[in-house]
């Protein structure tokens, strides 16, 4: 009888683990839980928010697409695990699995953030970065405040503790609302600042690549406030934890991340409600439950590249555990993302900083923009599977030439 594979969550973590197993056909069943009948692509939300990409085209269509393949495909909210009945509880239905992945990403949490509700903008999630686009329509001018919020992680596993696990869209929408405001002649009537709960900005890379955006943030008089832990929000001002503000008629926020609670209310937590694995993304009480992506605890910074890497880790040794395969893939974590800056700019960011520190790229070039534009295009038309690991391989072996490793 074929074993059953149960995927929680169709984002990257969850897409690309089924994709690399999925050639076992003969011996798994497959079924995906995702609580939308889309896969959403989180960082093209800047582009639907800032430069009016339709929000279709960040919503893959999967449930269709999975089932075609003869993936079962249960639209639905999972509620509960049951480890010691191997059972995930979604809606009324409770469904069977002999191995569990574990990717439904990480909670933005809007409302820990007093007055985000009536005076907040985001880009996390889609309705939120339709809602800005709509805001940015009529905004003739002002304060621009933009940044993260603090997030808060266990130290149950052993991995880099960091105050905001994703400050890449930070970046991302400080320069394209720079780009924006210039070319609608807004720019000399405008403020931007942008504020970090952390002592410096891009705490998951090393100096190169931090100096490169400091360097282009100074050119062009975009502010930055370190140590700022936000905890309000109102008409006219951001307001930080330390008692101090800052003058604000559109703010622009990624909220606190949190772990959601299903996982803690099935006893599969460490003590913020992240999911706590090995190196090989094995939950360190189940040998059958493996978590992907963001929820894992050690996904830090929290970055699809870095839900790609878990995956590829966790589908070897799911392979190795069936006897597919001698090895399980090592965990090598690295940042790599491309931040777009409106226009034809954007940098891409390629560090390891943050782990063995062999390398801290930042490549600021308009070929960076092109690459950004055709990830997006061949994600959303290949449903969320990714150029083959070879292409990526001759890439990344190439930008190191270019620029030595640091
Ligand atoms: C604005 C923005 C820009 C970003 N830019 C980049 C970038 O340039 N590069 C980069 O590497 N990373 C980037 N990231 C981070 C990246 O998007 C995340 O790290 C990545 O999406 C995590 O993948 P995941 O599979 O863990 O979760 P997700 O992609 O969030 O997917 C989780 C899935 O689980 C489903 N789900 C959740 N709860 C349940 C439930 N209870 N039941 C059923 N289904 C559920 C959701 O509907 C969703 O489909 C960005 C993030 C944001 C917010």
């Amino acid at each position: 009888m074929k074993k059953k594979i149960v995927i929680i969550g169709a984002g990257f973590g969850g897409l690309r683990t089924l994709y690399n197993l999925e050639k076992h056909k003969n011996r798994f069943d497959f079924t995906v839980i995702n609580k939308t009948d889309y896969s959403l692509e989180r960082p093209a939300l800047p582009e639907v928010a800032i430069e009016g990409k339709p929000v279709r085209k960040t919503q893959i269509k999967i449930k269709d697409y999975l089932k075609r393949r003869g993936i079962n495909f249960k639209l639905g909210e999972v509620q509960k695990i049951n480890p010691e009945k191997n059972e995930v509880v979604v809606d009324s239905e409770t469904i069977p699995y002999d191995y569990l992945i574990i990717a439904p990403g990480a909670i933005k949490d809007y409302d820990a953030i007093k007055g985000y509700r009536e005076y907040g903008y985001s880009v996390c999630d889609d309705k939120e970065a339709v809602k800005l686009y709509e805001r940015l329509k009529n905004f003739e001018g002002g304060s621009v405040v933009i940044g993260a919020a603090r997030s808060y992680f266990s130290n149950m596993v052993d991995v880099p503790a960091l105050k905001a696990p994703c400050e890449g869209p930070v970046g991302e929408v400080m320069f394209m609302i720079y780009h924006k405001l210039r070319k609608e002649g807004k720019r000399e009537k405008s403020s931007i600042n942008v504020f970090t709960p952390g002592k410096v900005f891009f705490e998951d890379v090393g100096d190169n690549a931090r100096n490169t955006v400091a360097k282009i943030m100074e050119e062009r008089g975009i502010k930055l406030h370190t140590n700022k832990e936000l905890v309000g929000i109102t008409d006219k001002e951001v307001i930080f934890k330390d008692g101090s503000s800052l003058p604000a008629n559109l703010a622009i926020i990624i909220p606190p991340y949190k772990a959601p609670d299903f996982i803690a209310n099935s006893g599969l937590g460490d003590d913020m409600g992240w999911v706590p694995t090995d190196k090989t993304m094995k939950h360190i009480t189940y040998d059958n439950i493996y978590a992907v992506g963001d929820i894992n605890a050690l996904a830090q910074p929290k970055l699809g590249h870095i839900a790609i890497i878990q995956a590829d880790v966790a589908s070897s040794a799911i392979e190795k555990q069936e006897g597919l395969t001698d090895e399980i893939k090592p965990f090598k974590p690295e940042v790599f993302c491309i931040m777009n800056m409106g226009g034809f700019e954007a940098i891409l960011i390629l560090s390891n900083a943050l782990y063995e520190n062999e390398y801290d790229i930042a490549w600021h070039s308009p070929i960076a923009k092109l690459m950004k534009i055709s990830f997006d295009e061949e994600y959303y038309y290949a449903h969320g599977k990714l150029p083959p690991d070879f292409m990526l391989e001759i890439f990344k072996h190439l930008i190191e030439k270019m620029f030595g490793g640091k």
